[in-house]
C-alpha cells in the first residue's frame, strides 16, 4: 500500500479538527498517570473542553472541543504530560497494565520510562509515523496481541521475545538489552519504510529488520496471541495490596468522576481496553473507591453489559456519521437490549429501538468502523436505510 495522504495523527500541538471542534490526543506511555496528572486532565476537560476525558485503544487520552490550545499545552506541560514538543506523537507505548502487581513472568514497569526516554533522545525517530505502536508484555499475553509494530514479550524473568509486526520474530534478548534492541529496530523500520506507516505493510519487513540488525532467530516461535478479558473488579496484589479494574462507559470519563479517582491518590493506568486500573490500595481504601465511584458510573462488575459494547465517535464529533451512535448504544444498554448470551443474526434496515444484539459488539456511524476492537465482534453499522447487524465471520 502506498500512502497518498500525510500521517495526520493528532497530538497536543497538532489538533484534529473534528466536526464538533478541535480534538487533542495526549500520549501516556504505558497508560500511566499520576493522580495529579489525572486531576490536570480533568480540570482541562472541564475548563477547556467538553467536560470528558476519552480513553483510547492505545491507552492514551483525548480531549474534545478544545477552546484554547495554547492554554491546554501550557497546563499539560506543567504536569509533565508534554515532555517533548518534537516527539509527542511517537510516544505510543502500551504495556501490561498490572505488571509487577500480580501475574506475568517479568516486571516491565521500569522498561516503560526507559523506552520513552530513549525514543525522545533519538532525533530521527521524531519522524516515525504517529500510528507506530510499541508493546511491552510481561508474559501474560495481554498486550502482545494488540497488533503492535515493535514489541517485547517476556519469556522468563530476564528474557524477552522480540515481536515485529505483532508476531514473534524468533529473536530472544536479555532484559538489559531490550530497550536498545527495540530502538535499533525502530531505526531500521524508519530506514526501510518509505511511505508506509506500519511494519506489517512492508514486504518481509520483520525478516529484513532481523537481518539488518545481525540478530539470530531461534527456531521455537511463540503462538499468535489471543485476545484476553478486560481486567475488571478486585485483584489481590502479590504484596498484599489491592488493584481495582474499572470499566468506563463507552470510554468517556466525566471530569467529575476523574477528580474523585485522583483523590484516591494512587497510581492509575489507562488500559488499551478503554478502562482504568487503580493500584496499591489497602482493602479499606479499595472498598471506599468502589462505594463512591460505582454509583458515579464506573464499572467494577465484569458481567456488566457496558463491557460488551464499544462505539465510534459518531455525531456530533464526526461529520461522516449518519447518527449519534453513542446515544443509540447507550439506549440499547439501559433498556436491556444487550445481553451476554445468544447468537447474533445478520439483519438490516433496523431502527434504533429494534436493535437487540448479544455478545461483544461495535457500533459505528458509517462503514469505516473506526475504533473497532480486534477479535470476535459483531458490527452494528448505521447504513442509509437504518442499522445493519453483521455477526463476526459474516459478510
Ligand atoms: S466510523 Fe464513520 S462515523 Fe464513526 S468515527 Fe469513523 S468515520 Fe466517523
Amino acid at each position: 500500500m502506498t500512502r497518498s495522504a500525510p500521517d495526520s495523527c493528532p497530538g497536543v500541538l497538532r489538533l484534529h479538527q473534528a466536526a464538533d471542534g478541535p480534538l487533542a490526543r495526549i500520549r501516556l506511555p504505558g497508560g500511566r498517570l499520576r493522580p495529579d496528572q489525572l486531576l490536570t486532565l480533568a480540570e482541562a476537560a472541564r475548563d477547556l473542553g467538553d467536560g470528558r476525558i476519552e480513553l483510547t485503544s492505545r491507552g492514551n487520552v483525548q480531549l474534545r472541543r478544545i477552546g484554547d490550545a495554547e492554554e491546554l499545552a501550557a497546563r499539560l506541560g506543567a504536569a509533565d504530560l508534554l515532555p517533548s514538543r518534537t516527539h509527542e506523537r511517537v510516544r505510543n507505548i502500551v504495556a501490561s497494565p498490572l505488571s509487577g502487581r500480580f501475574g506475568g513472568v517479568a516486571d516491565i514497569r521500569e522498561l516503560i520510562p526507559r523506552l520513552d526516554d530513549a525514543l525522545r533522545a533519538a532525533p530521527d525517530l521524531a519522524e516515525l509515523p504517529g500510528r507506530v505502536l510499541f508493546t511491552l508484555d510481561d508474559g501474560r499475553g495481554d498486550v502482545s496481541g494488540l497488533g503492535g509494530d515493535l514489541g517485547i514479550h517476556a519469556v522468563s524473568a530476564q528474557d524477552y521475545a522480540l515481536l515485529l509486526g505483532g508476531r514473534d520474530s524468533g529473536v530472544r534478548v536479555p532484559d538489559v538489552r531490550a530497550v536498545e534492541v527495540l530502538l535499533a529496530a525502530a531505526h531500521e523500520f524508519q530506514h526501510l519504510r518509505g511511505e508506509q506507516w506500519r511494519l506489517h505493510e512492508i514486504p518481509d519487513g520483520p525478516a529484513r529488520i532481523v537481518a539488518a540488525l545481525g540478530l539470530e532467530p531461534t527456531t521455537e516461535l511463540l503462538e499468535p496471541f489471543a485476545p484476553q478479558d478486560i481486567p475488571i473488579g478486585w485483584f489481590d496484589q502479590d504484596d498484599g495490596q489491592v488493584s481495582l479494574g474499572a470499566g468506563v462507559r463507552l470510554g468517556a470519563l466525566p471530569a467529575r468522576t476523574a477528580e474523585f479517582l485522583a483523590a484516591a491518590d494512587r497510581p492509575i493506568v489507562v488500559t488499551p481496553w478503554r478502562s482504568l486500573a487503580l493500584s496499591d490500595l489497602d482493602e479499606w481504601a479499595a472498598e471506599q473507591v468502589v462505594r463512591v465511584l460505582a454509583p458515579m458510573g464506573l464499572i467494577f462488575d465484569a458481567a456488566s453489559p457496558w463491557l460488551l459494547v464499544t462505539a465510534c465517535a459518531g455525531q456530533p464529533g464526526c461529520a461522516k456519521s449518519r447518527t449519534d451512535v453513542r446515544a443509540d448504544v447507550a439506549d440499547a444498554v439501559t433498556e436491556g437490549r444487550i445481553s451476554p448470551d445468544g447468537t447474533p443474526q445478520p439483519k438490516q434496515g433496523l431502527s434504533t429501538a429494534e436493535i437487540t444484539v448479544p455478545g461483544r459488539q461495535h457500533w459505528s456511524g458509517c462503514d469505516r468502523r473506526c475504533g473497532r476492537p480486534r477479535g470476535h465482534v459483531t458490527d452494528v453499522v448505521a447504513a442509509p436505510d437504518g442499522y445493519r447487524i453483521t455477526p463476526p465471520g459474516v459478510g
